[in-house]
């Protein structure tokens, strides 16, 4: 082998009918780390790259006189040789050059790594995004209860309980409103008050079970008698009140005196009883604590002049 050969810079071999190494030259046992020339090219082949040579290498070369390019891997003595080998059949022996692939490897090995790693974290995201959406679903149920509590607390601050009209607080909140409407656009507007007619005789006779019904069945009649722009409160015990919004005496009487009759003549599933009732009207001046005092005085008149009567002023 002349010396140009024996130092190109890529493997050369020569192989025999039967695979027999003839000749190799020294690039490519430098490539192999060896002291001393294989026998034969299949005690240099991987399995997988023997597997190879055998089905693919031999037939080809046998048919078309030549293999352009196989890739095969060779057992350095430093480890595993990644090689591309083209081969050509003259003079029935078969010459093959080989160049080392070891970079190439090296680059599809870091390709396959940064593979797995983008799979890795595609994972890991898809992971923390179905952990989000879970979060984010949670944060939506509890704002959810949070909206429905508030709704709870609102209605329990303004609501009463045994009767379900509003409480004290709202009525005297939308007294001091309606005074401020009243005495800026000087619309007219009434409060009504009632009162239940000898009720401790009926919690007195009946027990008090009974006069909690009677209240609510009271609330339920009234409720049903109101138009819905008027607010109707339990303010005390067994004493109520009604914001009659644009309503002068005249109307605040034929309302008073509509459910007092209603209360009077319907027929009751606790115990019949009746209402007393005042009404004051708004006047200049007014202010909620005035407006009240005058429809309480009313009240007591309808009271001290016989009950189950409407006074109004
Ligand atoms: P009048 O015709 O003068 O109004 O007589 P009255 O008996 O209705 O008046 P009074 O103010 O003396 O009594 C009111 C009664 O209402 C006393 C109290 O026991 C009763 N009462 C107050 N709140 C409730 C309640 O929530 N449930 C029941 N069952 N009774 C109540
Ligand atoms: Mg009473
Ligand atoms: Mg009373």
């Amino acid at each position: 082998m002349d010396e140009q050969l024996n130092l190109a810079p890529c493997g050369y071999l020569v192989l025999s009918e039967n695979w027999n190494i003839e000749e190799m030259n020294r690039t490519m046992q430098e490539m192999l780390g060896l002291e001393d020339m294989p026998a034969n090219i299949r005690d240099v082949l991987t399995v997988p790259s023997k597997v190879y040579f055998q089905t693919y290498f031999v037939p080809v070369i046998h048919i078309h006189g030549q293999v352009d390019e196989l890739y095969l891997t060779l057992k350095g003595t430093n480890g595993p040789l990644p090689v591309l080998m083209s081969a050509r059949k003259r003079k029935g022996l078969f010459e093959c050059a080989l160049m080392q692939m070891s970079i190439r490897e090296e680059y599809e090995n870091e390709l396959l790594v940064a593979k797995r790693n983008a799979e890795q974290i595609q994972q890991e995201t898809d992971k923390a995004y179905s952990t989000l959406l879970g979060l984010m679903n949670e944060v939506q149920q509890k704002q959810q209860e949070l909206v429905d509590l508030n709704h709870r607390l609102q209605r329990m601050a303004t609501t009463d309980s045994l009767t379900g009209l509003k409480n004290r607080r709202v009525f005297q909140e939308q007294l001091a409103e309606q005074i401020q409407a009243a005495a800026t656009e000087h619309e007219d507007f009434t409060v009504l008050l009632f009162d239940i007619d000898h009720f401790k005789t009926v919690n007195d006779t009946y027990g008090h079970n009974v006069g909690d019904e009677v209240l609510k069945e009271l609330a339920e009649k009234i409720t049903g008698k109101t138009p819905s722009r008027y607010t109707i409160a339990r303010i005390g015990g067994e004493e109520f009140a009604i914001i009659l919004k644009l309503a002068n005496r005249q109307t605040a009487f034929d309302f008073a005196e509509k459910i007092r009759k209603d209360v009077e003549t319907s027929s009751w599933r606790s115990k019949p009883i009746t209402i007393s009732i005042g009404t004051a009207t708004y006047q200049a001046g007014d202010t909620g604590e005035s407006l009240y005092i005058r429809a309480d005085s009313a009240l007591y008149t309808s009271k001290r002049s016989g009950r189950n009567r409407v006074t109004s002023v």
